[in-house]
């Protein structure tokens, strides 16, 4: 098909001009009407228009994440180019007792400690370079025939609270969350009353043909396979793999067995030691496993102890562990109300009236009111660090310059203490008078690519008539495709009726098959950071269509709007069996990185090599705490 047609059947062709505009370059401006829709989005361009967009983030649509006008300094600062903090005294005129780098959950939660500590009269400022503050925790809204639908862009669940230490569950009930009564508010109407699924979507590339196939987990396996395209030899294989499996290891004690797995992807123990056909490995290819591990690059013994399938006739046990699967509580959101709730304690003029779990969803945020002169706390957005540096010889410095850029102005700020909540992988740049060790440490991770899409549909008969509510598919550009009715607290009115507009929520990890994980997660943030929103909405449209079209799904009739949240530097780097050296505790990366340097501390998940919330939290404590006792003022 050509390409115009193709543009047309899919509905890409009226937009592309507001796609241009959509780049992250033009979203401040002001002026004329325009919609930033990403899409031919009709009822969106009368409900939002670029003045309601440019008051409040969460609206804006087309390209989001780490857009590319908030990520647009970061080659420089990598390349050493403020090298030489680029101010002049006289050129820093605001001073506070803490500046904070990276309005995440944890440089929020930093402020918030520090708050707590030494009292409200304390001057903070904390910088991000979105023009939302929140980090990984991004809300995406829509505002579509007079209803708001609202999604999670980033970070969704605040997991089981068994793992959290006591000051992370501590903050968590500060901020008037109960997890206990996630299970109130899930939304599962749709999926009981409409017998919905989930469904795996065989592609023609990898499977022969186009076939979605419901009842994954429902069906007995025998039943499910099946129905798919398979060879006779995958068929087989997956179906015995998904049943009571010999023990492939017999005649190796539990710690042999163990021993070997650590050391063996889990596609090699599908491979050679399961004798999988090598048919059924693209059933395997979009597995992310915890922290992206793709089955090529995922140790064995990990897979085994999630409970990954093959593994349960080896006779290994495993204490029973944090189970990643067990999210309780998740707002509409995701933890994007987390960092709400936070402002709101931090800020309450830009938040007003009490907030709490059943009140934060739905209420309103005045972003006007986060950097306001007269308030102790401020919050300044869309204001990229490129340079911090104490005023003088770091253990006897009086304070920390703080250089950002802002509209393309640098700026500076003074500090009594500084926290870089930001990524460890750009501390070394932003600091390069740190120890060649510290900053070899900081730079060892490889955060992981990712990319979190919502699209919204004016209506879903089309899952409805193919009996899935979710789909995985394990060879398309996005791996997994599911409805997001949104959760219910709050007074959040969750989507019950197959007519109505809901939205769908897509994941997708980059990566390149093959080569060593940190490579991979290089070449991903590469390819996000490179292709154009247009590039993005033509792959969505696609898949959708091809995917749905058997449900009567038009892909351009059907979608309403689409925002791709694109996340190159998303979860933190966590070690594994195959990739990183055994090395004790203290002797890692992320240990080594984080040591206070003055009066500079350093937060973020990444500075506990976790990709978790509770992980923000503790982090930001740390920091906090190093501070305190380095000024004796605990
Ligand atoms: C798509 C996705 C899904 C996730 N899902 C979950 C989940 O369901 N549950 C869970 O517990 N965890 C989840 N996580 C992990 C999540 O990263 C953590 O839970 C947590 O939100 C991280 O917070 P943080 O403040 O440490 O980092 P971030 O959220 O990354 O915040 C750091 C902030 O610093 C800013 N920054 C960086 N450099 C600069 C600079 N030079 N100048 C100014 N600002 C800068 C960044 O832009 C960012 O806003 C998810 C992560 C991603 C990416």
């Amino acid at each position: 098909m050509n390409k115009d047609r193709e543009y047309s059947n899919l509905g890409m062709g009226r937009a592309i001009a507001r796609r241009d505009f959509l780049q992250g370059v033009a979203i401040g401006l002001t002026g004329a009407y325009a919609t930033l829709s990403g899409t031919t989005a009709d009822g969106l361009e009368q409900a939002s228009t670029a003045e309601d967009e440019a008051q409040y983030p969460p609206l804006r649509k087309g390209l989001r994440g780490q857009y590319p006008a908030a990520v647009a300094e970061f080659d420089r600062i990598r390349q050493g180019a403020y090298g030489q903090f680029p101010l002049a005294e006289a050129d820093i005129r605001e001073e506070y007792d803490l500046v904070i780098v990276g309005g995440g959950i944890s440089g929020l939660c930093a402020a918030y400690f520090y708050q707590t500590a030494l009292g409200p009269a304390q001057r903070i400022l904390i910088l991000d370079n979105h023009d939302d503050f929140g980090g990984h925790a991004k809300r995406n809204e829509f505002h579509y025939q007079g209803r708001t639908f609202i999604g999670f862009g980033g970070t969704m669940g605040i997991a089981t609270p068994f793992p959290y230490s006591y000051c992370a569950k501590a903050l968590i009930r500060d901020l008037g969350i109960e997890v206990e009564r996630g299970s109130e508010f899930h939304n599962r109407e749709i999926e009981e009353k409409y017998s919905l699924s989930s469904g795996v979507f065989f592609d023609k590339e990898h499977f022969g043909e186009d076939r979605l196939v419901a009842g994954q987990g429902r069906l007995p396996w025998k039943a499910f396979f099946e129905k798919a395209p398979l060879s006779e030899a995958a068929s087989r294989d997956l179906i015995r793999l998904h049943g009571k499996n010999p023990d492939y290891m017999a005649g190796l004690s539990e710690e042999e067995k163990r021993a070997r797995l650590a050391k063996m992807s889990y596609q090699d123990f599908l491979l050679r030691t399961a004798k999988m056909s090598t048919d059924a490995l693209p059933y395997f290819l979009g597995e992310g496993g915890r922290n992206n591990k793709r089955v090529d690059t995922m140790p064995a013994l990990e897979a085994a102890r999630h409970g990954a399938i093959g593994f349960n006739g080896l006779g290994l046990k495993f204490e029973e562990s944090f189970n990643e699967g067990s999210y309780l509580f998740h707002f509409p959101d995701g933890n994007a109300s987390i960092a709400r709730l936070l402002v709101a304690k931090l800020i309450p003029a830009a938040v007003p009236g009490k907030q709490s779990m059943d009140t934060v969803v739905k209420a309103q945020l005045n972003y006007q009111r986060l950097d306001e002169p007269d308030t102790t706390l401020r919050i300044r957005l869309s204001s990229t660090v490129v340079r911090v540096q104490h005023d003088s010889a770091p253990e006897s410095a009086r304070s920390v310059r703080v250089a950002y850029i802002q509209d393309g102005k640098l700026q500076g700020v003074r500090g009594r203490h500084c926290i870089l909540a930001c990524y460890n992988g750009f501390i070394a740049s932003l600091m390069p008078e740190l120890s060649d060790r510290q900053r070899e440490a900081l730079a060892y991770p490889v955060k992981v690519p990712m990319m979190y899409t919502n699209v919204l549909l004016r209506k879903w008969r089309a899952f409805e008539k193919l009996g899935v509510a979710s789909i995985s598919a394990p060879c398309m550009y996005h791996t997994d495709c599911r409805l997001d009715p949104g959760t219910t607290v709050g007074g959040y009115r969750g989507v019950t009726s197959p007519e109505e507009p809901i939205l769908v929520h897509m994941m997708r990890n980059p990566n390149k098959p093959g080569l060593p994980r940190k490579e991979q997660n290089r070449a991903g943030q590469l390819e996000l950071l490179s292709t154009t929103f247009e590039q993005f909405e033509l792959e969505i449209r696609r898949q959708l269509g091809r995917m749905l079209g058997p449900g009567g799904f038009d892909p351009a009739e059907d979608i309403a709007a689409i925002t791709v949240n694109r996340w190159p530097y998303g979860y933190a780097y966590t070690y594994d069996t195959l990739a990183d050296p055994d090395v004790p505790q203290e002797q890692r990366p992320h240990v080594v990185g984080r040591q206070r340097f003055g009066r500079v501390t350093i937060a973020n998940a990444d500075a506990g090599a976790a990709a978790f919330t509770n992980q923000a939290i503790d982090e930001a404590h740390r920091a906090v705490q190093e501070i305190l006792v380095h000024a004796g003022l605990t």
